[in-house]
């Protein structure tokens, strides 16, 4: 229930106060609504902003069996692609692992992350959730009480305040959830020292694989994003402006570092959206401050080579929901006193996996040594069945 206070400021509180509608803080909220605890969201962006957001696509199959298992997954399972191969290119050699068939032979979805936020949201809205738009967490108080809350500046400038019994961080690397931990918490960050001009084209995919290609000229990747969408990444230098390439120049260079002459042209078309990526990873340890829990980017930041940002997410706001149920229903701290622990433990192993990938695919400027390291890398990778079934079950895994 919300109340305005003096005509300015509104006040609200929940059970749970989730901050952020990206992927984790809508599947916690949606599995926390259908357990019937009490729960609202706050979203500093708009709904249009939010459900237009093109970021991730490649969705682990633990993923979508989080989703099924929750009814979350029905369009998911009609609109997306089922993908299961992935090609290396180098300037001397081409070759295709099929992951389906390696490892836990498990294949991915591909279904853009701005389908799936706005499948959540219609979901959660259904089921009589609460979401504020266009209202931005400020700070989590009082988090080491009983009554934490969350102050928050609305969309039309008036202050809020939201009283809780848990605070959900699902606000990203950015948010407030991250600027009020205590003086306590570990924070590790490591910088990969290299740069991706992410690229959203209006052109089919150019092959039936995710295409890495390691060039001298530095990283190009094509991952499929639909029929007629496609994403590409180019390796830049670090600070490059998002606007400092021409589409002709992007082209060409993708064209160049894809080896499309000897492989076959990509297929081009208009780019519709473009960023600059500094391919950076941090932690907070712990995920738990008192009442305040972190899940998603704001818990951990994943450099996206190796695709595992939104898939802990999801896992994250399962594992969150089971153990603020637990709590708030029937009284029981088990889970939620282990959350940390458990998350931490699949965090660490993607980010060791996502740390793999980025040392593989990136010319650095350390030179030959780095470079044969690379080449070495990628041998055992086209040779090794075992290498290959270790890569397969990292790469589909989280
Ligand atoms: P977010 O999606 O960032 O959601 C956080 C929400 O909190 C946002 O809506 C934000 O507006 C809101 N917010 C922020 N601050 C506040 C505040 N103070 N108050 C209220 N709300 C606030 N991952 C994959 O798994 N596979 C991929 O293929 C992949 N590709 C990627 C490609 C790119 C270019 C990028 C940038 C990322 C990619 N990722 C990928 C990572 C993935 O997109 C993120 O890990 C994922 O979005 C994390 O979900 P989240 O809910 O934790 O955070």
């Amino acid at each position: 229930m919300t109340k305005t206070l003096n005509g300015r400021a509104a006040r609200e509180s929940a059970d749970v106060v989730i901050l952020g509608a990206g992927p984790a803080g809508l599947v916690l909220g949606n599995l926390l609504q259908a357990t019937g605890v009490d729960c609202v969201v706050l979203e500093r962006s708009s709904r249009a902003r939010v459900e237009s957001r093109a970021r991730a696509g490649f969705l682990a199959p633990n993923t979508v069996r989080i989703l099924e298992r929750h009814g979350l997954a029905d369009r998911l399972r009609t609109h997306g692609h089922l993908h299961g191969s992935c090609e290396f290119r180098t300037e001397d050699v081409r070759f295709r692992l099929d992951y389906e068939n390696l490892g836990k032979e498990e294949r991915h979805t591909v279904y853009p992350q701005q389908n799936l936020v706005a499948d959540l949201i219609a979901h959660y809205l259904r089921a009589g959730g609460r979401i504020h738009w266009e209202t931005e967490a400020l700070a989590v108080l009082d988090a080491e009480r009983e009554r934490p809350y969350v102050t928050a500046r609305q969309v039309d400038g008036r202050p809020g305040r939201w009283d809780g019994r848990f605070i959900a961080g699902c606000d990203g690397r950015w948010g407030a959830a991250r600027r009020s931990l205590p003086a306590g918490a570990v924070h590790h960050h490591h910088d990969h020292g290299v740069s991706w001009l992410g690229l959203l084209a209006e052109a089919p995919p150019s092959l039936d694989a995710v295409g890495y290609a390691l060039h001298g000229r530095g990283f190009a990747g094509h991952m499929a994003r639909g029929p007629q969408v496609t994403r590409y990444y180019l390796q830049c230098p670090r600070g490059t402006h998002p606007e400092a390439w021409s589409e002709e120049r992007i082209w060409a260079e993708l064209g160049l570092r894809m080896g499309a002459e000897r492989h076959g042209p990509l297929t081009e078309g208009p780019i519709l959206e473009r960023g600059v990526v500094d391919l950076e990873c941090d932690v907070v340890e712990p995920l738990r401050h008192g009442s305040l829990l972190l899940a998603g980017d704001a818990a951990s930041l994943t450099a996206p080579a190796a695709a595992k940002g939104a898939n802990l997410a999801v896992l994250e706001a399962e594992l969150l929901a089971g153990a603020l149920t637990d709590a708030l229903t029937r009284g029981g701290t088990g889970a939620l006193d282990s959350y940390s622990a458990r998350c931490l433990a699949h965090i660490w192993r993607a980010q060791e996996f996502t740390a793999w990938m980025t040392r593989l695919l990136h010319a650095t400027p350390d030179g030959l040594f780095h470079a044969s390291l690379r080449r070495a890398r990628l041998e055992s990778l086209r040779t090794s069945r075992a290498h290959q079934d270790w890569f397969a079950e990292n790469y589909v895994g989280v």
